[in-house]
């Protein structure tokens, strides 16, 4: 990064008095140094920016800004409106999706990680770049928990805008999204304005759902819940017994309050000493567990699961909720992979057989993990303000990761593939947003992660609020 510390305060902190591009040019001609927090390719400092959590996609922008302040943010949508140059947005990379390339604007979040706890009206307000992790430690120091997913390295506002599917809470409280109370969002008009379901109904309700199809978001405010009891982990089984364990995990499932959070997932784990030698190199199926009440409760309820087969390992236990990341242990450093994903109306003896025939130990194509997540309880409840996060008659969510490096692309590409479509007849024939990545991007797959009618609502507020479509480094709502 060049430093040109008077620019810093005036062209992206402060205002107005010189645009990106103009800035740009001075660059080009090479006369004056670049501001400070404008990289281009080659400066130092723009690789790490740009690098994603997962690397098998990495941007590519002929220009970066690094946003500290909102009003960054707005000036390099301003600069970028007048160059007409695609914008896009990265807080850690883990979902890329439309491939970023010279002619775009990608605006970093990474040093917008303010979090304030308001503990009185149990809110909390997020900036751009805040991950889950450190928003969680905040809360919890007031005794409080928001929506939060698997993992810490997540970003708070990608997460939201996508749904939030928080598989500890979600059953109980509905998607993050459910919960967010006032967004302060960038335009491709350039304003910074703050949506609430007051002030645009119809922006609100796009914003929660579209990603960042509607705008740049440079903090967010949502509600918090009290803290409750964990009881919580993950039983492992051998992959011999994968086939008795879903079957019994299916059934379960049906028998669960809405207190009672849960996935099952097929592992194949890397041959690496980190990993406890029972599990080494080999295909786990792990079933996770997060009930929120008394442990004695919790211990009653898990019991059909444990019986089902001997456990290679069983953590599940009272925890306390700092400890959450254990259940699922995502990779929690950056990690290559490709991803598809379904919505399944249901999990039928049929339909938990196909899937061990694509996925289980004699898979014709392997992959990484196949996780099935169980939805419903207050997930498939409307919304106090309606949002365009769809499809909530879906029983469970469909994730599939290959993990490799991009010369296993097309591999890992189709044995993903193949392990949804052998699921196809049990699908509901939508998606999940937020489980969504590079394979996902036509417009017909888009549409997928919307009802019709939203689809339809989301296309009328595109033209409204970005008609030129500069938001479209995404998954992109286009007719
Ligand atoms: C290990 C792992 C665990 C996960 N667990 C869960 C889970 O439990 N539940 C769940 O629902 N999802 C989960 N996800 C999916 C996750 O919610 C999405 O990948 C989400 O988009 C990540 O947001 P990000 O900002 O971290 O990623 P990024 O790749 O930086 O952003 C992804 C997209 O989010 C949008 N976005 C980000 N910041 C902004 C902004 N300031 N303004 C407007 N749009 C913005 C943009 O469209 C951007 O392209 C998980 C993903 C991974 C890799």
């Amino acid at each position: 990064m060049k430093h040109l510390s008077a620019s810093r305060r005036t062209v992206l902190g402060g205002g107005v008095a010189l645009g990106t591009a103009a800035l740009l040019a001075a660059c080009g001609a090479g006369t004056a140094p670049a501001p400070a927090r404008l990289l281009r390719p080659g400066d130092p400092g723009y690789r790490a920016e740009v690098s994603p959590f997962n690397p098998n996609q990495i941007p590519r922008p002929g220009t970066v800004v690094r946003a500290r302040t909102a009003d960054d943010v707005r000036d390099a949508v301003r600069d970028a409106a007048a160059r007409r140059a695609p914008v896009g947005v990265l807080a850690t990379g883990h979902q890329p999706s439309a491939p970023i390339g010279e002619d775009a604007v990608l605006i970093s979040t990474r040093a917008m990680r303010g979090v304030t706890i308001d503990a009185g009206r149990m809110a909390a307000r997020v900036e751009a770049g805040a991950l889950w992790g450190h928003t969680l430690t905040a809360s919890l120091g007031q005794r409080l928990v928001p929506l939060h997913g698997s993992t810490g390295t997540v970003g708070v506002v990608g997460y939201t805008l996508g749904g939030g599917l928080s598989p500890l809470l979600g059953r109980v409280h509905g998607y993050a999204a459910d919960h967010v109370v006032a967004i302060d969002v960038v335009g491709a008009d350039g304003e910074l304005r703050t949506v609430t379901a007051g002030s645009d109904p119809e922006l609100f309700f796009g914003l929660r759902g579209g990603k960042s199809n509607f705008g740049i978001v440079t903090a967010m405010e949502f509600g918090l819940f009290p803290v409750p009891p964990l009881y919580g982990g993950a039983i492992m089984f051998g992959g011999a017994d994968g086939a008795r364990v879903l079957h019994a995990y299916r059934e379960w499932v049906r028998t669960v309050p809405e207190t009672m959070s849960s996935s099952v997932a097929l592992l194949r784990l890397p041959d690496l000493p980190q990993v406890p030698e029972p599990l080494r190199g080999k295909l786990v199926t792990t079933v996770r567990i997060a009930f929120t009440g008394p442990a004695g409760e919790g211990a009653a309820l898990v019991a059909p699961l444990r019986a089902a087969a001997t456990p290679l390992i069983d953590q599940v236990a009272e925890m306390p909720w700092s400890g959450y990341a254990a259940i699922h242990s995502d990779p929690t450093t950056p990690t290559p992979a490709y991803e598809r994903t379904a919505l399944l109306r249901e999990l039928s003896a049929d339909a938990v057989d196909a899937l061990f025939t694509a996925a289980g130990p004699d898979a014709p194509a392997p992959v990484t993990a196949v996780e099935i997540r169980h939805l419903g309880g207050a997930l498939a409840r409307p919304p106090q303000a309606e949002s365009a996060v769809s499809h909530r008659d879906a029983a469970f969510t469909l994730f599939v990761a290959g993990v490799g490096s991009p010369e296993q692309a097309g591999h890992l590409r189709e044995a993903a593939a193949g392990i949804v479509r052998a699921m196809q007849p049990w699908s509901t024939g939508g998606m999940y947003l937020n489980f969504m990545n590079t394979d996902d991007t036509s417009t017909d797959s888009v549409r997928r992660a919307y009802r019709p009618e939203v689809y339809d609502r989301l296309l009328t507020l595109k033209k409204r609020v970005d008609p030129d479509n500069m938001f479209r480094l995404n998954h992109n709502i286009v007719s």
